[in-house]
């Protein structure tokens, strides 16, 4: 390995930190939602620090940037790695940007030293990656991928009634390359680990091995709207009351399915909510994650044989409506192989960790030989304004980025498998 071809901490952390400073919120956070006015400047300082390092952009029909950098050998396919711009409404500036910044920082140490490697190189920066303007997650990455069709993620509407596609062409991101998967010799993905694993166990560096079965669920509960007076309690049909009752059977079920079991109620909302009215209608979120897909299917047969016990006892009519199903994934053998072998080499604490969250890296996996690089943050915290990754880590993550890209794009995988 050429150990002395190393990374500009000081440039990489000033690249984040200005970054950062596009939604920044007042408690330190970043509020940079997909194709908000805030995404399309982000996006443009990620072009414009990619043209100053004269790569060439292409942007295909969702809006996903790819940024290359020739090789010796322009015929190989690309060894490759990105994340995404956009943010939660209480995001933090790491989640996302980190793996967006650190594989530029990559083409900028090796820009510096006129290092060129056999195959291309390619920045990626994936659309609509957190989900929570334009439900569900992972858009870009999964029209890329060929997991979700184009015309279905265009058409997708935020609160507003605003269709994703319109938006895209408002802030001029309607690229015009298609989303077929193009070839890939192997994708990276630096990010935050948003948990609290490497930290407890000392580690700088997680070689992830593959990433949770998801399901994701929108659950309507109906009943019927009351005065809150003259109702008596045993007349009600208290849609409010059922859907607390969801919220303790989701909780439950995660707490049942353990190790490894996680269920989450994210959002509840009442419609037209008053104070002296029994509320008749409201909608939950469910999300159900297990690192086992045949847990997960227990879970959710769990979940929808209790859901028609609440909606008995408490007379209401409960539909829930899955939106999203993941199975779990195992990223490609030599690519972590390649992580484990750098981290060890450059002397860093490592282990091998699954991903607890969804990744566009998890979409990658189904087209081309894919792997992850988590580096810890504090306390674990992630979707938080207070999300914080220490410079030593962040440091040490694209250090090990960089000289597993080389090694990659030196030495071509030959096979596809993920085996
Ligand atoms: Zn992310």
């Amino acid at each position: 390995m050429k150990s002395n071809i190393k990374i500009n901490s000081k440039r990489l952390l000033k690249s984040i930190e200005e970054m950062a400073k596009i939604g920044a919120t007042a408690k330190g956070g970043v509020n940079r939602q997909a194709l908000t006015d805030l995404d399309k400047k982000s996006r443009d300082l990620f072009v414009k620090w990619c043209k100053n390092e004269d790569l060439k952009i292409t942007i295909d029909k969702m809006g996903n940037i790819f940024a290359r950098k020739k090789g010796k050998n322009n015929s190989l396919p690309p060894i490759m790695s990105g994340s995404h711009l956009d943010t939660q409404p209480t995001g933090g500036k790491y989640d996302g940007a980190l793996g967006v910044l650190s594989a530029l920082e990559v083409i900028r140490s090796l820009n510096d030293l006129k290092y060129i490697t056999e195959s291309p190189l390619e920045i990626v920066v994936w659309t609509n990656e957190e989900g929570c303007r334009f439900p569900p997650a992972m858009t870009g990455s999964a029209v890329f991928s060929g997991n979700y069709k184009l015309n279905n993620a265009l058409s997708i509407k935020d609160l507003d009634g605003k269709k994703l596609g319109e938006e895209l062409n408002r802030i001029k991101y309607n690229g015009k390359e298609n989303c077929n998967p193009r070839p890939i010799g192997a994708f990276i993905e630096t990010h935050i680990e948003q948990g609290p694993i490497l930290e407890i166990t000392k580690k700088s560096i997680g070689v992830v091995s593959g990433s949770q079965a998801q399901k994701w669920y929108e659950v309507n509960v109906v009943g019927m709207e009351a005065h809150a007076g003259p109702t008596p309690m045993n007349k009600r049909k208290d849609a409010l009351v059922g859907a607390s009752e969801l919220v303790l059977l989701v909780n439950s079920i995660g707490n049942k399915f353990q190790p490894g079991g996680c269920a989450t109620c994210g959002v509840l909302n009442i419609k037209s909510p008053s104070r002296n009215v029994i509320p008749g209608e409201c909608f939950i979120t469910i999300d159900f994650r297990h690192p086992n897909d045949r847990t997960l299917h227990n879970m959710d047969k769990e979940l929808r044989l209790e859901i028609k016990k609440i909606a008995k006892r408490c007379n209401l009519k409960i539909s829930i409506k899955q939106i999203l199903e993941l199975e779990s994934k195992s990223f490609n053998k030599q690519i972590r192989s390649t992580i484990e072998e750098v981290a060890s080499s450059l002397n860093l604490p490592h282990q091998e960790i699954i991903s607890g969250a969804g990744h566009d890296a998890v979409n990658v996996n189904d087209i081309a030989p894919t792997g992850m690089i988590f580096i810890p943050c504090v306390d674990g915290i992630s979707h938080n304004e207070t999300e914080k990754a220490l410079d030593q880590d962040i440091s040490a993550g694209t250090q090990v980025l960089l000289h597993s890209m080389i090694k990659l794009a030196d030495n071509p995988i030959k096979t596809n498998k993920n085996i």
